[in-house]
This record gives structure tokens, sequence and C-alpha cells, in this order.
């Protein structure tokens, strides 16, 4: 049996919750549920003392999700993405797409912020004190080692054994819960990418006039530089990818850096996330124009992340137990919509999983979220891959107002609620 704060409380109408892992995702899902009024445990290995220094592109959809959970966005301290500079390796000009209307198109603007601002609020709005319903109780350096999808409880790597009304995995694209939902483990393969990532501080740049293009000179924006281009603007192969994106984030004082290309490394036997020198870096992009190469001149603290995509999995629930975001549908960095996704999945549980629902209920509640969720995350995490491994389909999201449209322009608490209505209006 579990403890006493994790069984359900039928007097309330609250379910118990076990949520395996604190990222963003893992905190997202904690406060959609706290706030219908259940009762949340999150269980975490870490310890959070190395969290990663990164920035997160934030989209229209994505920031709506946000506000809807209660985040004040003054706390992320982000910076408008007002435009996207595509610019050749060469240092000849690309192409310039205005983003600053995506406020009008779709209610809420895209920004940029640092993942360790964004990770505090949403902590803050789980586990803090103030806000509509009982704070999440968050454990760290609690690692589950397992699940039992029929007695809806978990292992801990201490053996102790917890239960609950509904279990949540959201631990990661290396998920513990996921093996226990499918029954069977499931290869991740390697995608060939991986991405140098850092970040550097804005004051950096100011002795050097010819980097006033990245976050002095508006419109502010995404700057993104690819290579190599031929002289018709395509990219040529595909095993030649690499791309550049740059942007500011924490009020403009930091600016972010992820470098993807294909990764001509044995992935399989190289560590997913590890340091690597400037002059690694120096050495990949030995031919970008002098002014990029500045830039990387200045790079410190720099790994070298591999990505990779979880391809569509059989089901995403069994039971009472259900995964989300990148345990679920880990995709490529290519929409910016890698949170997003796991956040909309939260918030679509949140709704459908109202205060009074009965604990029985679950397991058809969580088909239901399978229903609503998988086919759009699928969709996402398809168009990153594609969009970048095949090169006549690079750049289409910024070129298709459709799919962005179908992408930012889709409201997840809408369509829950919508469908939640169905389920009540039946009974
Ligand atoms: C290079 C790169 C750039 C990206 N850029 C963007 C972007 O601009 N915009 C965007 O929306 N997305 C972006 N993404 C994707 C985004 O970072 C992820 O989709 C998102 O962080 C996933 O969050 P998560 O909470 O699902 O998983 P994670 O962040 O992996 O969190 C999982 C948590 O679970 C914990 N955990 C794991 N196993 C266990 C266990 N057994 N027991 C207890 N705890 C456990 C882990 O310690 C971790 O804290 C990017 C990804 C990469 C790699």
């Amino acid at each position: 049996m579990g403890p006493p704060d994790a069984e359900h409380n039928s007097s309330t109408g609250a379910l118990s919750a076990i949520v395996v892992g604190a990222g963003l995702v893992g905190f997202a899902a904690a406060v959609a549920l706290r706030r219908q009024g259940h009762r949340v445990t999150i269980y975490e290995s870490s310890s959070f003392s190395t969290e990663l220094g990164a920035g997160l592109a934030i989209p229209s959809n994505t920031l709506r999700c946000l506000i809807g959970l209660g985040c004040v966005v003054a706390n992320l301290d982000s910076v408008d993405n007002l435009c996207f500079t595509s610019m050749a390796y060469d240092g000849t000009a690309g192409m310039k797409s205005d983003s600053s209307d995506y406020e009008g198109q779709y209610g809420t603007p895209w920004v940029m912020a640092h993942r360790v601002d964004l990770h505090n609020e949403l902590r803050r709005l789980a586990i803090g004190p103030d806000g509509t319903g009982p704070p999440a109780v968050l454990h760290l350096v609690h690692r589950v080692v397992s699940c039992d999808v029929n007695a809806g409880s978990i292992t801990l790597a201490d053996g102790s054994v917890q239960s609950a009304d509904l279990i949540i995995g959201a631990d990661g694209i290396r998920s513990t819960i996921r093996r226990f939902v499918l029954g069977e483990e499931i290869t991740i393969p390697p995608s060939g990418t991986a991405g140098f990532r850092w970040l550097t501080h804005a004051t950096a740049l100011d002795p050097y006039p010819e980097l006033d293009w990245i976050v002095k000179n508006p419109p502010m924006g995404a700057r993104v530089i690819s290579a190599p281009i031929t002289p018709q603007g395509v990219p040529k192969a595909d095993m030649d990818y690499r791309t550049i994106v740059i942007y500011a984030c924490r009020g403009g004082s930091l600016v972010n850096v992820l470098a993807i290309h294909e990764d001509s490394r044995h992935q399989d036997s190289v560590a997913w996330n590890a340091p690597i020198t400037r002059e690694a870096l120096l050495d990949f992009f030995g031919d970008y124009h002098p002014r990029f190469k500045r830039l990387l001149e200045l790079a410190e603290d720099v790994h070298v992340w591999q990505m990779r995509v979880v391809p569509p999995l059989r089901t995403w629930v069994n039971g009472r137990v259900g995964i989300m975001g990148d345990a679920a549908h880990a995709s490529l960095p290519t929409l910016g919509q890698g949170f997003g996704m796991g956040l909309e999945d939260a918030v679509a549980l949140g709704v459908l999983l109202p205060s009074g629902t009965a604990p029985e209920e679950i397991p058809d509640r969580l088909q239901v979220y399978e229903r609503l969720r998988k086919e759009r995350a699928e969709y996402v995490s398809k168009e990153s891959f594609d969009q970048q491994k095949m090169a006549e389909k690079r750049g289409v999201y910024l070129r298709s107002r459709e799919m962005r449209d179908k992408v930012m322009g889709y409201d997840v608490k809408k369509e829950a609620e919508w469908l939640l209505a169905g389920i009540l209006g039946q009974k």
C-alpha cells in the first residue's frame, strides 16, 4: 500500500497521483493535476545540482498553455522572437521571415527563455504554497526502478513501493515507465544528428561590432546560419547539413547557441551529452565566414548533445499508468515544439481528470488522453525529423502558414474540454 497521502480521498473528489520525473513536463503535469485539486507526489532521480543552462524556444501554442497553467510570463524573463533571419555560412544574405504578428494570429507571441527560468517557474507553480489546489510534494534523488501497471504502484531504488490512483511517467527520452506501459523495452535509434550547445554573455560580444547583428540590430529574433548552400539557395546534401541557431534569452543578457550537425560518430558508443573543446567546434565550422567564427571563438563550456526521436509507440497508456513528454514522443528541435508537445499532454490530462473523477474512471480517461494527443505529437515529431533530414522539406514550417496554423493555432485545452463534455454528456 502507498503512504496515507497517496490514497484517494473520496470525500473531496481528489485523486492521488505519482509523477515520475521533475523535468519541464513532469512539473507541468503536477501543476495541471494540482489545479484540479488532486494530490500529487513527484519522484525525481537527480538532485538538480547541475541544471542544463540553455535557451528554449517557446512558440505561441506553448506560451498559451503556460499562461493557462498560471505561469507569470515576467518570471520567464523572456525575449520576443520577432523574426527569423537565415543566412548562408559564407556570409551571404538569406531569407527573413517575419514573426512579429504571431501574437495577432495566435493570441500569444513566440518568445525565448532560459530553460532554468522556465523550470523554476513550473516548479513554483507545482510545489509552491500559492495557487489552486494542494501543493505537490517533490522528492529529489528518488529514482524509480519499476512500475506495476496492474497494482498502480512504483518501486524506488531503495526498494520501497508507492501506490496511487494515477501514475504518470514524465521521465524523459530514456524513460523507465515506458517499458512497463508497453510491456517491452524499445530501442531509441540514433538519428545521426547532434548539436553543440552553449551560452555566451551578451556583453562578451560588445568589443566586436561585427557581431552586432546577433542581439543589437533590430528586429530581434532567432538567427539561423546554414551550410552548405548551393547558388540556388538549396542545401546541397543531407550529410553536409549544418545549421547554427542563435537567439537571446534571460532579458537579452545571454546568447544561446545551438549548432546542429550530422554526427559521424557511432552514436551508440559515445555519451548522449558530453563536453567538447572550442577547438573541435572551430574545426567543425572552419569554412564559416569570419563573422560567424568570431562568435564561435567566444564559446565556453560547450557540450555536444545527441538528438534522438522516439519512434511512434503502440500505446502511451496501460491501466492507470500513462507516459507523456519526451518519454512518449521526443523529437528533433527543428520546430521548437519538443517541450510544447509535452506541455500540451499535461494540459490535456488535467482537463480530462477534473475534480470528482473516480479512480475507476482513470483507465478510460487515459485512453481519451492518448486519442487526443498521440497523433498530433507524432505528427510534430515526424515533421521535426523530415524537415531536418530531407533537403526539400527544410524551412517548410516557416514558409507554410497552413502548417504553422495547425501547430501554433491549436488550443489543446478547448479540444480536451470538448471531449470531456462529450464523455460527461453520455453519462
Ligand atoms: C538540443 C535541444 C534543443 C531543444 N530545444 C527546444 C526548444 O527550443 N523548444 C522546445 O519546446 N523544446 C526543445 N527541446 C526539447 C525539450 O527540451 C524536451 O522536449 C523537454 O525538455 C522534455 O521534457 P521532459 O520533462 O519530457 O523530459 P526531461 O527534460 O528529460 O525530464 C525527465 C526527468 O525525469 C527524470 N528521470 C528520468 N528517469 C527517472 C527515473 N527512473 N526516476 C525518477 N526520475 C527520473 C530526469 O532526471 C529528468 O529530470 C530541445 C531538445 C534538445 C535536445
